[in-house]
């Protein structure tokens, strides 16, 4: 069986084309069901002939993650423990936020691989290891779930953004990645333009300047600290690319008028969190373009970092503000539902062990 929701638009062309020698246009009203109209079976295709459908049911499927688990939170950050059809286990976030007007919206935390290889040493699904890149149908699998969940539970709000920004280092996984964003940026598609897609990375030299190049997202980088040193120890994967090359590459990064890239900082107490460390930032990203996020650490159990001291965060936000730097303070949204990266899985395999 031929899983559709792993082709992009010119892949499920060809495919029609060579193996039911169907044209085009039949492909894109299949391709309309899947991604527009989330049918999960070819009877619901009610404009494509049924002669159609039925030699589509006899090669081919349409496969969505199993959802294991929901959680909402308190502050509604919905929370989804997925199961792949390996079995593996892997988290999609829904965040919520309002637009200028009052709208609801909801931004999407996607996983990008099962675990992930590089290792940070605060981040639950870095100390779990790796098991295996995604593929774009799981990938996309997760868009499909939290659509269909919004639109039964929340009917009109809808799904803003997405961000890779859950399990996994996406630009270890670029090839797939790329064919998600092709697909997100179809028009007859799921239709989110590049202006509503992040992705995320803890900064790795292969796949960066393929990704500038493409367009297709916008460009986040969790930095997490002003010096190698330190990067050595709380991310040492990605602390093999030394900072002053990373920084050199983000100087270079091609932009759009106006756009800039997100650097994330996590605020470990007494780690990465004094008016020195601040001072020491600016300097460094004196070539940049960016914006700051700043994020207080959600500790996970048996970590040994703990949040920050809430004086010790505005102090080093205010060290910012007189550099001219202005960092946006984001909450972990979600802490009563281990929203963090990696957390919920964790849980669960710690429950079934
Ligand atoms: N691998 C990519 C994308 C996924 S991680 C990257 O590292 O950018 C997404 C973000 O979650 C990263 O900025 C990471 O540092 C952050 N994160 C991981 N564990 C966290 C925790 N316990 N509390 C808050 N943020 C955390
Ligand atoms: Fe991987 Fe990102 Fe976690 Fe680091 S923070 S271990 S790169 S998922």
């Amino acid at each position: 069986m031929t899983d559709l929701c792993d082709m992009t638009l010119p892949e499920l062309s060809a495919w029609m084309r060579e193996t039911h020698d169907e044209p085009p246009f039949r492909a894109r009203q299949v391709w309309q069901w899947i991604w527009r109209k989330m049918a999960r079976d070819f009877d619901a295709m009610t404009d494509v002939s049924l002669a159609c459908r039925r030699r589509l049911e006899q090669s081919a499927c349409i496969v969505w993650p199993e959802v294991e688990t929901v959680l909402t939170s308190r502050d509604e950050t919905t929370k989804f423990l997925l199961r792949l059809a390996d079995g593996a286990l892997v988290e999609t976030v829904l965040i919520p936020s309002e637009s200028s007007k009052g709208e609801r919206r909801w931004t999407q935390c996607l996983s990008s691989q099962v675990g992930c290889p590089m290792g940070c040493r605060f981040c639950a699904t870095g100390g779990d290891g790796f098991a295996r890149n995604m593929t774009m149908s799981e990938m996309l699998g997760q868009v499909q779930v939290a659509r269909a969940h919004l639109a039964e539970t929340r009917p009109g709000e809808s799904l803003r953004n997405l961000v890779f920004m859950g399990m996994g280092e996406p630009l270890l996984n670029l090839r797939e990645v790329m064919r998600v964003l092709q697909c997100c940026n179809d028009a007859h598609g799921l239709g989110f333009s590049p202006r509503r897609i992040t992705v995320s990375t803890c900064g790795v030299e292969n796949g960066l300047a393929e990704l500038g190049a493409s367009g297709l997202a916008f460009l986040a980088v969790s930095l997490h600290a002003p010096t190698q040193e330190q990067r050595e120890r709380i991310m040492p994967g990605a602390a093999r690319w030394p900072l002053p090359d990373l920084i050199d590459a983000l100087a270079a990064y091609p932009l759009k008028t106006r756009e800039r890239i997100t650097l994330e900082y996590l605020l470990l107490g007494d780690v990465n969190d004094s008016p020195k460390d601040a001072r020491t930032l600016a300097k460094v990203l004196s070539k940049v373009k960016f914006k700051l996020n700043v994020i207080v650490y959600n500790p996970t159990p048996g970590s040994p970092f703990r949040a920050p001291a809430p004086d010790r965060v505005l102090a080093f936000e205010k060290e910012l503000w007189s550099r001219h730097i202005t960092a946006v303070l984001r909450k972990s949204m979600g802490a009563d539902i281990d929203a963090a990266c990696g957390q919920l899985r964790r849980r669960h395999m710690a429950d079934v062990r």
